[in-house]
């Protein structure tokens, strides 16, 4: 029998063929990211019984014993602020950092790799709201930074990851996306950098994010349902 995850799963699936389809893109070109924070290790069973291999999450806490429980073939992708106390653990465990939020985090990462012998792939997260409660850079300091991000040989950077501010609607975040997109295309002008990929798109409104482009979209409350409890410092 069917779990309500899989079947939200497949749901989920549907309207981003459906996005893509209205956007004239490839449903190839957007990795879902299926977002297990707070569910338990069975919870992402029944998405990888479905033949899903995506998988985020944003706390090392939580998903240091979750790893342990699932298969080593799954691709985990660390969606939150980084603890810095804890990247030596979280490097070699996930495939993509998608909230590298400044220079000096990015340096950190860099100088980890290439002590353990990696090379991350990463996300520059903006925050492109500009609001105190968010990481991120700001979307200037980023266009100045760029030279010296792209010196640090270890990090394939992958492209810009943003979180906007909360909105009542799904249409109210498309300009935020825009934005990011935008942001994305003058860097690449002016730095003749590849930034290939967007991380930006969540349950809410990960629809629209990629009628603007999306490449990956983080989706948490749509597959697993309603989260029971927020954890500090975290999205609900
Ligand atoms: C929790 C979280 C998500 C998923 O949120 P939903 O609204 O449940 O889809 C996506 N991105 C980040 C960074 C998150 O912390």
């Amino acid at each position: 029998m069917m779990s309500d995850i899989s079947r939200n799963l497949t749901e989920v699936l549907k309207r981003i063929d459906s996005a893509c389809l209205r956007a004239g893109r490839q449903s190839s070109e957007v990795q879902l990211i299926a977002v297990s924070k707070t569910f338990p290790a069975e919870a992402v069973r029944d998405v990888v019984d479905a033949g899903h291999l995506h998988l985020g999450e944003s706390r090392w806490q939580e998903a240091e014993p979750k790893i342990a429980l699932l298969p080593g073939f799954l691709h985990w992708h660390f969606i939150g602020r980084v603890q810095r106390n804890k990247l030596r653990k979280i490097l070699p465990c996930f495939d993509v950092i998608h909230a590298v939020d400044s220079l000096s985090m990015a340096s950190a990462v860099n100088e980890l790799a290439k002590e353990l012998g990696l090379f991350p792939k990463v996300f520059l997260q903006v925050n492109v709201g500009e609001e105190a409660s968010k990481g991120g850079f700001e979307p200037v300091a980023l266009r100045a930074e760029m030279d010296r991000l792209f010196a640090l040989e270890r990090l394939e950077i992958l492209g810009l990851m943003c979180i906007p501010p909360a909105t009542a609607e799904s249409e109210l975040a498309r300009p935020w996306f825009v934005m990011l997109r935008d942001l994305r295309d003058v860097l690449v002008r002016e730095s003749g950098v590849p930034l290939p990929f967007l991380s930006m798109g969540m349950s809410e409104d990960f629809e629209v994010a990629i009628e603007e482009g999306a490449t990956h979209v983080r989706v948490g409350s749509a597959i697993f349902g309603k989260r029971a409890y927020r954890m500090d410092g975290e999205l609900g």
